[in-house]
């Protein structure tokens, strides 16, 4: 195998042994085609880290194809149903005519028998909507189901519909080890942590005089402190809470704004733009909460730069299965203030790179202490940044992403089962 240049820029901030380690991996599964399938091109965690590990994984002779598989209204409303209940554990059971509805649609998702765009050796199925796909194509194997939701509190009615359907899978795969169905699944269950790429224009190092400038762009005054949350428009991200902590804070610091940042890559997205108009109300015209919702405004660079240079990051999602907008955040120094919801309780040590509160009042005094002791502020952020580098980049995902393929590819497998930690700084 070729050297993969993408991979090797990590060296600095992996390790050689840690990069030897994901070459060896790589190598027992060379030549195997990957396809993923899920339900939006653009936008979200989903597409967020298929975009990450693709080039790297071409890089390495694995090659990866995508599938979009896209959802009409009522199989829409069928998802946002499941996800209700299953994520937030709302009681009630599914009706029987809707199930039967989803499944007679997602039947003619795909053809019968693979043509040459799904042909593929192992197949991922990304989204819990889409469990149906092993049963009723059953030559979408071996296939990975792959939950990327909060499922750490389920409504039991949804996750017999997950159950029905998960003995077509190989291996199912969470987000992180609280969301794992356990007692049902044995050892099938498996975590996946995620990773950014750090060399991104959303990631990569930006300069001081270009984030400001791309704060003006986003209507902000640089020059005063900005509280920031950067979160699709959706009930479970509590956009309503952030503006909740902002209000208090600004009793004490009137000089403070807040950014709540959700570009809609999806101009159609019913559900988001009900949001947004409920979030606008909610602020009620206060010029010093920033709504940014247009793509063409909120592009990677700005988002960078929203993360970057805020005074304080907030994640206030009520259920969130990984938040890879912490770990962003994180890389960029920041000590996010999130909540019990199973990613943010992943990646955050409270007190220590970050703080953990559901509560608005503690929150707001978090976010206060760490806008009024910037020394602190800045002592949490490097731990927040090593946390990252230990744990959330692209190689430590990857080299279990290898694994995955390799124990359901039925090749030899490599004599690294234990990748090893990625040493501290
Ligand atoms: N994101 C973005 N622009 C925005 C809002 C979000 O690029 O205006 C990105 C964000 O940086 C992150 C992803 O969308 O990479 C969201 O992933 P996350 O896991 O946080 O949440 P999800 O949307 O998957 O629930």
């Amino acid at each position: 195998m070729e050297n993969a240049p993408l991979l090797d820029r990590y060296v600095e901030l992996i390790g050689e042994t840690f990069l030897e380690n994901i070459y060896k991996k790589a190598r027992s599964v060379e030549g195997i085609r990957v396809l993923h399938i899920n339900t939006t091109h653009r936008g979200g965690g989903v597409a967020e880290l298929l975009g990450a590990l693709t080039p790297i994984t071409d890089n390495l002779n694995i090659q990866h194809k995508r599938k979009v598989i896209q959802l009409d209204p009522d199989s829409n409303h069928f998802t946002t149903r499941i996800v209700d209940m299953l994520q937030g554990g709302i009681a009630g059971t599914i009706p029987e005519k809707e199930k039967q509805n989803f499944l007679r649609w997602l039947q003619q998702a795909l053809p019968q028998q693979p043509t040459e765009e799904e042909n593929a050796d192992i197949y991922f199925i990304h989204d819990f909507q889409l469990i149906p796909l092993a049963r009723l194509f059953p030559w979408l194997q071996p296939t990975i189901w792959f939950c990327h939701i909060d499922t750490d509190k389920p409504n039991p009615d949804a996750v017999d519909y997950i159950m029905e359907y998960q003995r077509d899978y190989q291996l199912c795969v969470f987000n992180n080890p609280f969301t794992v169905f356990k007692q049902h699944l044995g050892d099938r269950a498996q975590v996946l942590t995620l990773g950014i790429d750090p060399f991104t224009e959303k990631n990569a190092a930006l300069s001081a005089d270009v984030g400001e400038e791309c704060l003006i762009r986003c209507g902000i005054d640089p020059k005063r402190p900005l509280i920031t949350q950067v979160a699709r428009f959706d009930r479970w991200k509590n956009p309503w809470q952030a503006i909740d902590i902002y209000r208090r804070v600004k009793r004490e610091e009137p000089e403070v704004q807040l950014a709540l940042v959700g570009a809609m890559e999806a101009a159609d997205d019913i559900n988001a733009l009900n949001i947004l108009h409920d979030v606008q109300k909610y602020a009620q015209g206060d010029p010093d909460i920033h709504l940014l919702s247009d793509p063409k405004v909120v592009r990677h660079r700005e988002v960078n730069a929203l993360q970057r240079y805020s005074s304080v990051i907030l994640q206030r999602s009520t259920k969130e299965g990984f938040g890879l907008t912490i770990t962003e955040a994180m890389w960029k120094y920041q000590p996010v203030i999130g909540t019990t919801a199973t990613g943010p309780r992943t990646q955050i040590i409270h007190g220590t790179n970050g703080y953990i509160s559901d509560e608005t009042e503690e929150a707001t005094e978090y976010t206060l202490h760490l806008l009024r002791d910037r020394d602190k502020w800045e002592e949490m952020g490097q731990q927040a940044h090593e946390h990252v580098r230990q744990h959330y980049l692209i190689p430590t995902m990857l080299i279990h992403y290898l694994s995955l393929l390799e124990s359901v590819s039925g090749r030899t497998p490599s004599q690294t089962d234990n990748p090893g930690a990625i040493p501290a700084d």
